[in-house]
């Protein structure tokens, strides 16, 4: 364990994020290697959303001051947002929270009890202001993109809402191989002016969501005071491969906002009945997501989420057209891949993508040339896999990046 490295220290040794004074601390820059990581986790995540019937919403950075003031995030979370900017007249504030955004588009029209639950997701950055001493590498951040989610559902809806919620955290949890461990958040009872919404409230939905948890047999801890300031939560704290804990994904159960915002669908009887809300994310943050990943692994990432999956070295110049031609193949079956053709011996190129953690070396020579169809293969750990096919390779690839191994 003393040879762990921190994210920070593998990020820069992979080139996968930097820091520029000139842009600031907390505010991290993901080079094309950083973001490949991202693109992949944006997609793996819409795809279990999509599976599960939710909608892509996209939503401004901004919006009006009075945004924040009907959803008391003036409030209650005034301390950890940036000031309201005044630009032509108007006053408008940098997203805290991306639930009152999503608020609205629901807001934008009637609902009958047939059309609920509305499900809204989106890949969407907010922003909190953090004294400069807390922000730590990416586990810390002014700028947090969550992969973040809105359910709109009448209450006899909301059990099932959640269990969809849990199911795509689990499904995460076994994908990334991760332990962990489920915290109800409540609220702190002696501290009530932190919090929206009366007594009765908070203890309805602190007992609904013990209730689901009980239901679906979900082991939890409950701990009062860390719950959001608009409902309780349920938190996700998974453990590393090192022992870390990382406080992750959230669901929340919450009546205060679509009271605030008077939220409404018209039930059978043509009565109006207010819809609860549902707060989900299950990375959290991708950037305290992406640091717990780096450490996890320790940059030594599974094929499916390997930015560069495979490195192609000609050992000279003679091989270089070789190279480039497995290279395209191997670009049009979508692999990740780079041509490493610099003037370097072999010895030194292997060396390099081993550092780097390039999960498979293919090495071009004399015999490879020659037949043309064919690359020598390494893997990371140094393991000669020998000559393959590139059809046999491809093949390999595939297989190993389905399973996710
Ligand atoms: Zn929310």
């Amino acid at each position: 364990m003393n040879n762990s490295k921190s994210h920070q220290q593998i990020g820069k040794e992979q080139d996968l994020f930097t820091f520029s004074d000139l842009v600031g601390s907390g505010l991290p820059l993901f080079t094309p290697k950083g973001a490949t990581l991202r693109r992949i986790l944006n997609s793996y995540i819409d795809g279990l959303l999509e599976k599960q019937g939710y909608q892509f919403v996209w939503i401004p950075h901004i919006a009006r001051k009075d945004l924040y003031e009907k959803s008391g995030h003036l409030e209650k979370f005034f301390e950890d947002m940036f000031p309201a900017m005044k630009a032509k007249d108007r006053e408008y504030i940098l997203k805290p929270a991306n639930c009152p955004h999503h608020i609205q588009i629901f807001a934008r029209k009637p609902w009958s009890y047939r059309e609920l639950p509305q499900r809204y997701a989106e890949s969407t950055t907010q922003y909190r202001s953090e004294q400069s001493g807390e922000l730590e590498g990416l586990a810390r951040v002014l700028a947090l993109t969550l992969d973040d989610s809105h359910v709109f559902a009448r209450p006899d809806q909301i059990k099932e809402e959640f269990r969809r919620a849990l199911e795509i955290n689990k499904q995460m949890l076994s994908d990334f191989k991760l332990d962990h461990w489920i915290r109800l958040s409540a609220w702190d009872k002696k501290n009530k002016k932190k919090y929206l919404g009366d007594e009765k409230t908070w203890e309805e939905m602190q007992n609904l969501m013990e209730e689901i948890l009980k239901e679906l047999g979900i082991n939890y801890k409950k701990v009062d005071g860390e719950a959001a300031f608009y409902g309780p939560k349920m938190d996700l704290i998974v453990t590393d491969s090192l022992g870390k804990e990382w406080q992750l994904s959230t669901i929340q159960v919450d009546f205060n906002l679509p009271q605030r915002f008077n939220l409404t669908y018209i039930d059978e009887n043509g009565e109006k009945q207010k819809p609860i809300m549902l707060h989900r994310a299950t990375f959290g943050s991708y950037e305290r997501f992406l640091a717990m990943i780096i450490e996890h692994y320790q940059g030594a990432f599974p094929l499916w989420l390997s930015p560069i999956q495979v490195t192609l070295m000609p050992i000279a110049d003679r091989h270089r057209k070789t190279a480039e031609k497995i290279y395209n193949e191997l670009i049009s079956a979508n692999i990740r891949v780079e041509l490493d053709d610099r003037a370097e011996t072999l010895q030194s190129k292997i060396r390099d993508a081993t550092l780097q953690k390039v999960n498979f070396m293919g090495i071009i020579g004399d015999k490879e040339t020659e037949k043309g169809n064919i690359v020598s293969v390494r893997t990371r750990d140094g393991k000669d896999l020998g000559q393959l096919e590139i059809s046999k390779f491809l093949l390999n690839l595939q297989e190993e990046i389905d399973k996710k191994i």
